[in-house]
Order: C-alpha cells, then structure tokens, then sequence
C-alpha cells in the first residue's frame, strides 16, 4: 500500500509515527512525505541570523531523518513557518500532491489536539478536506488538464491525538524511531535552550538540561511509547485516530474496523 505524510514541519514524521513509518516499509509499503513549511523560525541560537540558513539545515535534517526510515520521496512546500492557516491555496496544494502520490491513506496531525501551533491545526484541517475531496473530477480540474488523475483516498491518520482509536506496536522499531529524531540536531538544540528557559521563569530548574539533550532522548522517547503500549496491551506503541473518509468511517465497525 501507499502512504503520504503530510508534515507542517520538517521534525514532525519521527516524533508522532517515526516507528509506524519504519514498520511499514519493513512490511513493504511505501512511504512519501510532503513538507509544508522549512521550521525556519525554530531556534534561539542567535548564530541562525536569517531563517533562510536554518531551512536549508533543516532540509539536511529531514533528508537524513527520512533515509534512516526508508521514506521513499521527500517534497518540501517551503511555506512560512508559523503563518499557515486553513485556506483554499493550501488545500490545492496538498490536492495536488495526495493526486501525484495516489496514497490510500494519509497521516498528519491532529487538528483538534489542543495545540498551540497554528501550522498544526491548519494542516491537520486542511489534510482531512484535501483528502475527502481529491477523488472528485470537477475539484480542481485544472489538476486533470495539467495530466494529473482524481485520487481516492480511504482513511486519514491523525497523530498527537487526544482521543486515539488505533495503536501500531513499534517495539521492533524503537530504534529506528530514535536515530531518525537525533538526526535532527538543530530541534534538539532548541528543545534543551527553550526547555531550560521556560523552567527559568517558574523559578525551577531541571538535571534534564545540564547534559546535552540528546543523550536523555533514547530514554525519553522509549518510555512515552512504554506508556502508549500500556494502553493498549503492547510493549511499546504509537497511538493514532483513524478516520475512514466519507461512508467507510460510518461502515467501519461492519467491515471489521480500520487500522493504519
Ligand atoms: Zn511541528
């Protein structure tokens, strides 16, 4: 089977299904990510001095994330990094890509998972539309002048969920999961500083941050997917909400359920 992960940022795949990711394409499906924007604002390292020269690292970043999974074609939008809203110029490109790639499902993230970033919400919205609509000839047909086919897509796999409904045992591929998300050094860098500077301001500090942040991640990332499993009697997992578009979401439970 194919798969499209649409991505608001270039460190997003790894952290919510960079286990499920890697356990796909073991079992043979192949796996694209379409990128929205570059994250090019994500750093307080003052030496990034123009978003331009974070972007093109974050790039590297996701290229190197993505061959250590075995995510089989990267495009990036470039979009600006925390200005994405739900509009219509954003559904037609990601219209276009789900008809490039012909996925039958699509993983993005939750837009209804109480998160502050905008660029979250908006695509996780956006996703869900671009996909329920992709098959329709008379949808932006001037995809179909250019050559392109309608695509059908039959379920949505939203990540960073509240309320999860599927969850992929990745106890085989913790591994993989973790030298993708240290691969992106300039994120982690970022997370350490602005970790160690909001605890700053409650008066607080953490042992966390004394050491580079990269060497507790292993230890970290392994025990949130523990807790993941726990929920549903694995050793290790990545939860997910799975929804089935148009009629499949309503037949669900009489075709025996929808998994990723
Ligand atoms: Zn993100």
């Amino acid at each position: 089977m194919r798969y499209l992960v649409v991505e608001p940022h270039p460190d997003d795949l790894p952290f919510f299904c960079g286990g499920t990711v890697a356990k796909l394409i073991s079992e043979g499906h192949e796996v694209h990510t379409l990128v929205v924007t570059d994250g090019e604002q994500g750093t307080l390292n003052l030496s990034y001095d123009k978003d331009d020269k974070l972007a093109a690292v974050m790039r590297a970043e996701e290229q190197a994330a993505c061959k250590t999974l075995g995510v089989k074609n990267i495009k990036f939008l470039g979009l600006k990094n925390h200005f994405l809203e739900p509009t219509h110029e954003l559904r037609e490109k990601i219209v276009r890509r789900v008809r490039e790639i012909q996925p039958a499902a699509v993983f993005t993230i939750d837009p209804w998972n109480f998160d502050e970033n905008p660029d979250h919400r908006a695509v996780g919205q956006v996703v869900l539309e671009a996909c329920s609509f992709a098959h329709f000839h008379l949808f932006h047909p001037e995809h179909l002048e250019e050559g392109l086919s309608t695509a059908m897509v039959a379920k949505v796999i939203l990540g960073k969920t509240p309320s999860p409904n599927s969850y992929v045992d990745i106890s085989g591929f913790i591994d993989k999961k973790i030298e993708a998300i240290l691969c992106y050094k300039s994120q982690i860098e970022l997370m350490q500083m602005e970790g160690a500077a909001r605890l700053k301001v409650l008066g607080k500090s953490s042992p966390i941050f004394d050491n580079p942040l990269d060497q507790a991640i292993p230890a970290s990332v392994t025990q949130i997917a523990e807790e993941e499993g726990q929920k549903a009697g694995l050793p290790m997992a990545e939860a997910f909400h799975v929804r089935g578009l148009g009629i499949l979401e309503n037949i669900k439970d009489l075709i025996g359920g929808l998994s990723v």
